[in-house]
């Protein structure tokens, strides 16, 4: 099989999905064995839910919060890093919400469901804590809680961040999916997006995912072993 050579493309787009993550040991939200098996979402990852009982949310989250910062950036993550030092043009789209890309180092990482690590105010915008415990849960302006910045079940999706994500993959040679399940959106639409607009797209996943139709080159692979199928 023939590897990749980012230099052959002026621009990268790098799209990640829970198979990035589940390598590290970042349990899954998905799926079997995924987060939504053991907790109902409508009790914890909904507007409804966070407006009846905000603690119970938020503690459900820091669990998370801690559960991520327990685990490790893997070769993959390292490798994306590495990526985006030695190529002008790599920007990254990610599904996950976990942040590890930026604890590996990456700086150019467009977050499509949000971030763990950011809260917002519905009135005073986002803030960010990288390193662990939030101080507050109440915005120090209006003392409304803090809701997580992710998106969760039932919210609209961000437009803003989306069409962010559109515009890379518009200006790119190079899509490369990493660890996405493929069939289910957004994953499909961007990948299609990509081909439409004349990406070389590589998928890398360990098993098929039933969308491989859509892609030029085939890895199946898991994502910690991403540098061995490049140059
Ligand atoms: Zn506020």
């Amino acid at each position: 099989m023939e590897k990749i050579k980012p230099e052959d493309y002026s621009a990268i787009v790098i799209f990640t999905g829970a198979g990035m993550s589940a390598e590290s040991g970042i349990p899954t939200y998905r799926g079997k064995g995924g987060i939504w098996q053991e907790y109902d979402w409508q009790q914890y990852a909904c507007q409804l839910a966070f407006d009846l009982d905000p603690k119970k949310v938020l503690a459900f989250h820091e669990l998370r919060r801690k559960s991520v910062l327990d685990c490790q950036p893997h070769a993959g993550h390292e490798f994306i890093s590495s990526l985006e030092r030695s190529h002008a043009q790599v920007t990254i789209v990610t599904q996950n919400i976990d942040g590890m890309h930026q604890r590996a180092g990456s700086h150019n990482v467009i977050e499509l469901h949000g971030s763990l690590w950011r809260l917002r105010c519905p009135s005073h915008g986002k803030r960010e804590d990288i390193g662990g415990t939030f101080e507050s849960y109440r915005c120090e302006y209006c003392q409304a809680w803090l809701r997580p910045d992710i998106t969760w079940f039932e919210d609209p999706i961000d437009q803003e961040v989306f069409f962010q994500a559109e515009q890379a993959i518009g200006q790119a040679e190079l899509f490369v999916s990493i660890g996405t399940s493929g069939n289910v959106w957004p994953a499909a639409g961007l990948a299609e997006l990509a081909g439409q607009s004349g990406c070389f797209c590589v998928e890398v996943n360990p098993e098929l995912s039933g969308m491989s139709g859509l892609y030029d080159q085939v890895f199946q692979e898991p994502a910690s072993k991403l540098s061995e199928l490049f140059i």
